[in-house]
């Protein structure tokens, strides 16, 4: 077997939703199953001649479905997303046999209070997350973490999973869901949060409660505003230990995370 095959599966588009010109969502199967934590991503690939053009992205799937979930953003320059865009149902990429990352659930910590912050697709591994959480709990569990999802974009049509979380958020006592808009005068008809994720995350977790003793923070996305907000959630007093990140890209140079 190449060693290319050794690492990635070949799976095929299942099902495919368009959010906005440049958002989307794709499903996808393969002949083997990817075992995943909730807040993992997989290696996503498409083969240019002789090279493989792979990226990470999290999986928006809870682990207990049967088809993987991806959202994607199109960067109109890049190298990978191009290519996936143009894809359609029926077509075949390539996905690493194992899914990997550490932007997992804290259940070990013993704090019971969870703040989830992305931008646009830094959503995607919250979706898991809760996804997972929500079959449990209809399997029986009783619900014994406290959900916040804080999710930003720049209008509210880029948010993607807003309806699925929104009604998740109103039939649920563990869960909530704020999204949060950071160009109100393109989106006039937007009745919700505003400003920028990091904008608004002080207030949001004093307003739930959610203080450095009982909280653990997740933050995914774009650098800048995981920047921002270590900065303000240390300032407010959480440890290290009690922030998880998940970087999409390179910061740019001279920034530090
Ligand atoms: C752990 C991890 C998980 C990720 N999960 C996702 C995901 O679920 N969905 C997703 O769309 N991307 C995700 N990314 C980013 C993804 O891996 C690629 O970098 C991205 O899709 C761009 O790939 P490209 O080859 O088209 O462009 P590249 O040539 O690799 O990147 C060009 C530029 O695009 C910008 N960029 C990269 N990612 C994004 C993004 N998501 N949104 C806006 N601008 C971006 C950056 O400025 C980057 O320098 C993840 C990255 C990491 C490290």
């Amino acid at each position: 077997m190449p060693a290319e095959e050794e690492r990635f599966q070949r799976v095929w588009i299942v099902h495919r939703k368009d959010h906005a010109d440049d958002l989307w969502s794709i499903r996808v199967r393969g002949e083997e199953k990817l075992s995943f934590q909730a807040g993992q991503y997989a290696t996503l690939g498409i083969r240019d001649g002789d090279v493989m053009i792979e990226r990470p992205y999290s999986i928006v799937s809870g682990p207990h479905e049967d088809e993987i979930e991806f959202f994607f953003e199109l960067a109109p320059k890049g190298d990978l997303t191009p290519a996936l865009h143009s894809m359609g149902i029926g077509e075949t990429l390539w996905m690493g046999r194992q899914a990997m990352g550490r932007f997992t659930f804290d259940d070990q910590s013993g704090r019971r209070n969870h703040f989830l912050a992305g931008t646009v697709t830094g959503v995607a591994p919250f979706v898991s997350i809760v996804r997972k959480m929500a079959a449990e709990v209809r399997g029986g569990r009783a619900p014994d973490h406290r959900l916040v999802i804080l999710h930003g974009a720049s209008r509210s049509w880029e948010f993607g999973y807003r309806e699925e979380l929104q009604t998740l958020s109103n039939d649920s006592s563990w869960f909530c869901y704020i999204p949060t808009i950071s160009r109100p005068w393109e989106d006039r008809s937007w009745k919700g949060e505003v400003g920028r994720v990091d904008d608004v995350l002080r207030k949001h977790l004093d307003r739930v409660g959610f203080d450095p003793a009982t909280a653990t923070v997740y933050l995914c996305g774009q650098p800048q505003m995981i920047l921002n907000a270590k900065g303000i959630l240390h300032r407010r007093g959480f440890a290290k230990e009690c922030i998880r990140e998940e970087l999409y890209w390179a910061p740019a140079s001279g920034e530090k995370t």
